[in-house]
């Protein structure tokens, strides 16, 4: 037997095992970095809508605000905060029902034309008080997706929301073709844009771009995580395209109902 072999075959076997072990660790400290950024957003997205209550509450408390419009006003801020709050604490239960798999989606075949003709309605008051536009366009005869409506409505309308939210000017286009196995689905706009650098970030929970700046931006910064999740669970892809200053495209691509039969 050759000890010279053995104990550079047991070297070997020790520096795996310490390399392992670090991986374990810098998995560890990364979960844990993940976890207490994910802490520190919470509350912060928390206390900004509360600070801001509690200060107008303050006010009116010490009998501060005298007359009357003015108060009306405190309490339409309030009102307003109290909403932020709440759609925060909503997208955040999704999110986590999502990433946890405790999410059942209800599958049929969806037309989507259909689901993105009303999700348009529903935002077609919003978006004339801008003086935007809105406008569908589908192929004839898309084929049918196979996804839970409701969660492809909720998709579309988390597009069409920030569409609205950051454009100016112009027209808010929602689109579907057929890209077999997938149909196509975009909503472009041309609003303010999102630089490259951000372009990778923006998928990311809590992110958004430039919180100094976009200061009336009441958005959660969850709303793009969600729609990655849902988009996985119907295997889907997802990808976006912009140019500052001249418009952003959201695409994602859902399998077919053929693609589903195919698949078995
Ligand atoms: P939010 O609730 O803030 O809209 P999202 O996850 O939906 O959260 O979006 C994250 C960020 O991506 C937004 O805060 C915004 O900075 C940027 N963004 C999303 N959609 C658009 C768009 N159509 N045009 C410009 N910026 C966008």
């Amino acid at each position: 037997v050759d000890t010279s072999d053995e104990i550079s075959d047991l070297a070997q076997t020790i520096n795996t095992m310490a390399e392992k072990l670090e991986k374990v660790e810098q998995e560890r400290y990364h979960l844990e970095q993940v976890r207490s950024d994910f802490l520190a957003n919470v509350s912060h997205e928390l206390r900004t809508p509360l600070t801001a209550m509690q200060g107008f509450l303050e006010a009116l408390q010490d009998g501060l605000v005298e007359d009357e419009e003015a108060r009306q006003k405190y309490y339409a801020v309030m009102y307003t905060e109290t909403m932020q709050v709440n759609r925060l604490v909503d997208d955040l239960m999704d999110l986590m029902k999502l990433e946890n798999n405790e999410v059942n989606l209800a599958k049929f075949p969806v037309d989507v034309a259909d689901v993105m003709n009303k999700v348009a309605f529903s935002f077609r008051a919003e978006a004339e008080e801008k003086g935007l536009t809105i406008k569908v366009e589908t192929e004839d005869g898309l084929p049918k997706i196979y996804a839970d409506r409701d969660r492809v409505a909720q998709i579309l309308k988390n597009f069409v929301k920030n569409a609205v939210k950051f454009t100016e000017h112009g027209e808010i286009r929602l689109t579907a073709a057929a890209e077999e196995p997938y149909v196509r689905i975009q909503v472009s706009d041309t609003g303010i844009g999102i630089s490259q650098d951000d372009l990778n970030r923006i998928w990311e929970r809590f992110f958004k771009v430039d919180r100094g700046r976009s200061k009336n931006n009441k958005g959660t910064g969850l709303g793009l995580a969600i729609v990655k999740e849902l988009v996985e669970l119907h295997d889907g892809k997802w990808s976006v395209e912009s140019e500052l200053g001249q418009g952003s495209t959201f695409t994602v691509w859902l399998p077919t109902v053929g693609a589903y039969r195919q698949s078995g």
